[in-house]
């Protein structure tokens, strides 16, 4: 067992963490209070190769694994989660759907140019009335001649309102349950397709959340992606890969709640003394430093699992669950040792206390990711 970063990961960790402190930080809190989506960015991403992390360098992705994909979501979410889950959505959702159950023709049309992040992805998955219980979708997917014709809306979707390409999942038989649903490539401009209201959140303000409307949305019979029936399926297979990257995600909100929080205790001084000498915040760090370092180990666990073609549904969902509520303890844990300052928008805390929430939530609750774990247990 090798619990070393090979010299190339650290190199890809210092070339990210550099990005991030040089090209993230400083505008961080002005993109969060505008909800700006940091497009500019998320191309000179793609320039590093990090909108293609996980994909073969034949479709001009990086050729990189989950552990380097790891490492990088957690550089990106230690400086702005927002960036870290625009990256996310886009690898491991949409552009790794297409690339895991598309045909070789679809793969070679849309992959590269997703990878490369010319084009920008997203996932869509969940409706108003559908989100744990994603098999109760009603988006419907009706068979034309040679298209398919989607009606219906999907919420919440990461990147929505940017993306060029989307995976939407479609109900094509409503009679079989999970086998009745499709999985459907949409490109940006076909008619009858718009993304509606973008949400307004507590976190991760600067990506962008947005709602997709489908009204007689006609689109090739070839956009149909894996098989009529296997949408689903293949959407549990695609969050396999999916909650690794956002176990990272919290990871590095955690980390980056951590640091700053390490950092003020040494400054802070009360009673004549930093408050980083009080056994109360010893503690505090401690704890927040030790449940990282084990939801980093699970975090890696399950990318070095699925870097070696193992069935990772277990550790992915372990990992989330548990890299997710560490993520929202250690940014609480952060306002804390700021004290005052840490409910004021002018130091970090705050940022990290609202934005980590959502590792809690999206791909899967952590109701859902222990549901997951314990039917995976007692098979
Ligand atoms: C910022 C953001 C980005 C997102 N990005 C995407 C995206 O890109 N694509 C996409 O498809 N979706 C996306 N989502 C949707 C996200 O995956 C859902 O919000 C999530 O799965 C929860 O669904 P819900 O919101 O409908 O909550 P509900 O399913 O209504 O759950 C409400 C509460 O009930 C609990 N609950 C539900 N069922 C059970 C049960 N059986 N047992 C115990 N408790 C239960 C839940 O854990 C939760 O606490 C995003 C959400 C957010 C907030």
């Amino acid at each position: 067992m090798d619990f070393q970063l090979t010299d190339e990961q650290l190199q890809l960790q210092s070339t990210v963490r550099d990005f991030a402190a040089r090209e993230i930080a400083p505008h961080v809190m002005q993109w969060d209070e505008a909800s700006c989506f940091p497009l500019e960015t998320i191309k000179q991403l793609g320039k590093l190769g990090l909108m293609g992390c996980i994909f073969p360098n034949e479709y001009s992705g990086a050729g990189m694994g989950y552990i380097e994909y790891v490492i990088a979501i957690e550089e990106l979410s230690r400086v702005d989660g927002s960036v870290g889950i625009i990256v996310a959505a886009h690898n491991s959702l949409c552009t790794n759907h297409i690339f895991l159950a598309g045909s070789e023709e679809q793969k070679q049309r849309y992959v590269p140019r997703l990878a490369t992040g010319e084009h920008i992805g997203a996932w869509a998955l969940t409706e108003p009335n559908s989100g744990s219980d994603a098999a109760g979708a009603r988006c419907t997917a009706r068979r034309k001649g040679d298209c398919w014709v989607l009606n219906g809306t999907k919420t919440f979707i990461t990147n929505g309102g940017y993306a060029d390409v989307v995976v939407v999942v479609a109900v094509t038989d409503k009679t079989i349950g999970t086998r009745g649903l499709s999985a459907f490539i949409v490109e940006r401009g076909t008619p009858g397709f718009k993304a509606g209201k973008k949400e307004n959140k507590l976190g991760l303000r600067a990506s962008d959340t947005s709602e997709l409307i489908f009204e007689d949305c006609e689109i090739p019979a070839g956009n149909l992606l894996g098989r009529e029936g296997e949408g689903f399926i293949d959407a549990m297979r695609v969050l396999d890969g999916g909650r690794i990257s956002i176990a990272a995600l919290g990871l590095g909100m955690a980390t980056g709640a951590y640091e700053c929080a390490l950092h003020y205790s040494r400054q802070r001084k009360q009673f004549g003394k930093a408050i980083s000498e009080f056994q109360a915040i010893q503690w505090k760090l401690a704890d927040m430093a030790t449940e990282i370092d084990a939801a980093r180990l699970l975090t890696l666990r399950a990318a070095w699992m699925k870097d070696n073609g193992m069935k990772t549904t277990l550790e992915s969902s372990m990992a989330k669950l548990y890299s997710g509520e560490v993520a929202a303890k250690a940014a609480n844990e952060a306002v804390q040792i700021y004290g005052g300052y840490g409910f004021i928008k002018d130091y970090p805390a705050e940022k990290f206390y609202r934005d980590s929430k959502l590792c809690t939530i999206g791909e899967g609750t952590s109701e859902i990711q222990r549901m997951v774990i314990a039917r995976q247990l007692l098979r």
